[in-house]
């Protein structure tokens, strides 16, 4: 069943000199749009030569037209393709012609949004659609790819159906009060949970994984005035983006930096000298920077063998869970040669920014970080903020349904944790959304798509 009863169309390729355009029209209108351009009704699937005519029979252009009938097409519905000169003057006046033969033009995310609504994706997999676009490192789009294939929300689903059938398994023991106590200290329940709790946590930090593919690993570069903070920027970045000097303090914003390292996107901060300061601008800057590191995958400390010690205490203002990397710095001043160390669990780097000696021991740790290390970036999805998020809260239910089991056997408590679960799952694939979330979702989208 179809939900969209008008015929949408939109320019799907951007329209370069000397490539194809590519328009794309979905609805039920698409049939009769096809015939009136070809002259004759055409073959499902098969690429016809035709020439383009306005109103008055002139010829707009010459290309390839393709008919998709419903239901097997992107969007569900009949899907016109047609291929002509990638040209914008050309491309917008096939665009009208189509628009006078009855279909309007499509929102941005439109034609994904309709795969969404006649099933042909899930959510998480119409969302991939746009970050496969968006991808800017071959590790994310490759992520992106398995996400739109729907590799994660199979996952999701298995999880969704062992969660079922625990909330089943639960709800009956509730319909029979006499019996409920025993039903619920069946240790079987408690292995369920269990196994739920353990699979979850499991794709959870998978799910991290896929979210730092997808919008690059976060890290803050800390240190005191004067660590090599800046030079370790622009060393990583290739570029003179932060301005390196050897006044104390130059550096009082944040600066950013997007590298791509073979491959993987990293969001790199560098961040004011944390120190206690009266000068005004240099104070916002440190407020900054603190803000920078709450809110980061990773930290790497630039410090020196004199103050590594008390520069460690920087790593506080990180939330629980972040990477850490200590990267002694200057060793060309010091009688020090590139090396690497785990101290409590903690990476420690010797290198030079300004040489660059032992650096590419931290691009590799790094890479490793964002999930995309030698070896690591087996069947990896991509994932969004919004479905980690969802998939916390799972965990807090699933918690909070453990703990009313084991204190209080309460089977109604624990029912109801199960039932929100469910809910927080569901809206990672869609199975429950309101339409402001689908809006905000496929408005982010480009034309086209
Ligand atoms: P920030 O304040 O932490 O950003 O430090 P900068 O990157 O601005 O560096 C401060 C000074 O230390 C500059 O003069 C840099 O050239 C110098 N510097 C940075 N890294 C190294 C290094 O590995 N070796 C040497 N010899 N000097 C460095």
């Amino acid at each position: 069943m179809t939900h969209a009863a008008d015929t949408i169309a939109a320019i799907a390729s951007a329209p370069g000199a000397a490539g194809v355009g590519v328009l794309r029209v979905s609805g039920p209108q698409v049939p009769a749009i096809a015939q009136a351009l070809l002259g004759r009704a055409p073959q499902p699937r098969h690429a016809h030569f035709a020439s383009f005519r306005d109103a008055d029979g002139e010829a707009i252009d010459h290309g390839l037209l393709l008919h998709f009938p419903a239901p097997a097409s992107y969007t569900g519905e009949h899907v016109l393709e047609l291929q002509g000169h990638g040209s914008a003057v050309l491309l917008d006046a096939l665009l009208r012609r189509v628009c006078e033969l009855g279909a309007r033009l499509a929102r941005p995310g439109e034609f994904t949004e309709r795969a969404f609504l006649n099933g042909k994706l899930d959510l998480a997999q119409a969302e991939a659609v746009a970050d496969l676009i968006a991808a800017r490192s071959q590790a994310g789009a490759r992520a992106a790819l398995r996400s739109m294939e729907g590799v994660f929300s199979q996952r999701i689903d298995a999880l969704l159906q062992a969660l079922i059938a625990l909330r089943v398994h639960i709800e009956a023991a509730i319909d029979f009060p006499e019996e409920e106590i025993d039903f619920l200290a069946d240790p079987a329940i408690a292995r369920q949970l269990d196994s739920l709790r353990a699979e979850l946590a499991g794709l959870l930090r998978e799910a991290q994984r896929g979210l730092r593919l997808n919008d690059g690993l976060r890290v803050a570069i800390v240190g005191r005035p004067n660590a090599g903070k800046s030079s370790l920027l622009n060393a990583l970045a290739g570029s003179e983006r932060a301005i390196v000097t050897a006044i104390a303090g130059t550096t009082r914003d944040v600066l950013r930096e997007s590298v791509a390292l073979d491959g993987v996107a990293l969001e790199l901060a560098d961040t004011a000298g944390l120190r206690d300061t009266e000068d005004e601008v240099e104070r916002e800057g440190v407020r900054r920077a603190h803000g920078e590191l709450a809110r980061a995958d990773a930290a790497v400390l630039v410090t020196d063998e004199e103050h590594a010690a008390a520069d460690l205490a920087l790593f506080d203002a990180l939330p629980a869970g972040a990477e850490r990397v200590v990267l002694v710095n200057k060793i060309d001043l010091a009688c020090t040669t590139a090396h690497a160390e785990t101290r409590d669990g903690i990476r420690w780097l010797w290198a030079s920014a300004k040489t660059g000696d032992g650096l590419d021991a931290l691009r590799e740790y790094l890479k490793q970080l964002a999930g995309a290390g030698a070896g690591s970036g087996e069947g990896a999805f991509s994932a969004r903020r919004r479905h980690v998020l969802a998939l916390e809260t799972v965990g807090e239910h699933l918690d909070r349904t453990a703990h009313a089991l084991a204190s209080t056997r309460a089977g109604e408590l624990a029912a109801e944790e199960l039932r929100q679960a469910q809910h927080a799952l569901g809206e990672i694939t869609g199975s429950y959304t309101s339409d402001d979330l689908l809006g905000a979702i496929f408005g982010s989208f480009c034309i086209g798509k």
